[in-house]
């Protein structure tokens, strides 16, 4: 049975403006370092917390591959890449052969890798911010490998906050913008979708990416039309929240609908509903529909509107 209550929920996050800075000038000193490690979208935890070692433990790190995050007043926050190896790779272990030859304590050399998804709601909110970045650099450095402008190879910059080819141009990281929405019909009830992709009894609200030179309600009503025929009236901003997974921005909207008739984009979408609050509760609590994972904004969203806040 999905578990309807959590503790992480991008739409409630505090404004936390000014816990933390990015210092575009940057000097960094070994006293104030802590450094992530990142390998493959999952990030390293010790003991069941993300595993941050200061600069003694990581003495051994060459400085170039620092990937610089953000400060706060104690600390300057990195990541290091540990790229895409698994166990049968050459070169796999690399951030534990760092570890060891800095001398760190040999407990807290034994990690464990934890796709961020599955945790979020264990980890102080404070910290998602530098989850995210990290995550995000990491995955950008990964796919940004060449120039666009003249084909020549990219090399990290700037402790990490931006690619130069030898040319000179200079490339900074890209995010790329989505919108999601809850479509709120007039009796109250939610519109869900199974993308066709999607096992059977998966529902989630609507999303999709921007179209060049749209604007996000532009998209929104766009998307819903194309995926559910629907037509979309009033739409209302609620937040956002980073997926790097690799370089979403996902922007949370709600929309209100006179319509109740679904006709659905069959090459993306194998069926679409609207759902009384009620009908969701017990349909996830028999196990006949999955929610979202905890750590999406699809799922915050759903949560609003089961609890009676999106009207
Ligand atoms: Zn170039």
């Amino acid at each position: 049975m999905d578990d309807l209550t959590h503790t992480y929920n991008p739409l409630d996050v505090p404004d936390n403006t000014g816990a933390f800075v990015i210092d575009s000038a940057l000097m960094p000193v070994r006293e104030r370092m802590q450094i992530a490690c990142v390998r493959s979208a999952t990030i390293a935890f010790n003991n069941g917390e993300i595993a941050w070692f200061d600069g003694e433990e990581t003495a051994a790190l060459p400085a170039e591959e620092l990937i610089y995050l953000a400060s706060d007043s104690a600390h300057d926050y990195f990541v290091y890449d540990d790229g895409e190896r698994s166990p049968d790779h050459e070169g796999y272990g690399a951030w534990e052969n760092i570890l060891q030859k800095s001398g760190a304590e040999a407990a807290r050399v034994r990690l464990e890798f934890v796709d961020i998804r599955h945790v979020v709601g264990e980890l102080p909110t404070a910290q998602m911010q530098l989850v995210w970045s990290a995550l995000a650099l990491t995955a950008w450095h990964r796919q940004a490998r060449f120039c666009e402008q003249c084909g020549t190879p990219l090399v990290s910059d700037r402790l990490g906050r931006k690619r130069q080819c030898a040319t000179g141009h200079v490339v900074f990281p890209r995010m790329d913008p989505a919108v999601i929405m809850a479509i709120v019909d007039e009796q109250g009830r939610l519109l869900l979708a199974r993308n066709s992709r999607w096992l059977q009894g998966r529902v989630s609200v609507l999303a999709g990416f921007l179209e060049p030179g749209e604007s996000f309600e532009q998209a929104v009503r766009r998307e819903t039309r194309e995926e559910a025929g629907v037509q979309v009236d009033r739409v209302r901003y609620l937040g956002s929240q980073s997926w790097p997974f690799p370089r979403s921005l996902m922007v949370a909207f709600v929309g209100y609908t006179r319509e109740t008739a679904v006709k659905i984009d069959d090459d993306e979408i194998a069926e679409a509903f609207f759902a009384t609050r009620d009908s969701v509760r017990e349909r996830v609590a028999n196990g006949e529909l999955t929610l979202p994972s905890n750590a999406s904004v699809g799922r915050a969203l759903i949560e609003h509107w089961l609890s009676g806040k999106l009207g």
